[in-house]
């Protein structure tokens, strides 16, 4: 699984999202992003913000 922190983007936010795809991440980051901060406008360069903090997930015992 993919996961992304909203936290390693803005500062404070504990909303993350996980998904199989980086892509299906970003769509629900946009969204999040959008809903939640006010981003009525994503630039190309948040969208590379948030890819570049994808982590793969590692299953912790
Ligand atoms: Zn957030």
């Amino acid at each position: 699984m993919r996961l992304f922190e909203c936290g390693t983007l803005v500062p404070g936010c504990d909303w993350h999202t996980r998904a199989d795809s980086d892509a299906e991440v970003v769509r629900r980051a946009v969204e999040h992003m959008r809903s939640a901060h006010g981003e009525t406008l994503i630039h190309e360069n948040m969208v590379d913000n948030i890819k570049a903090r994808i982590v793969e997930e590692t299953k912790a015992a």
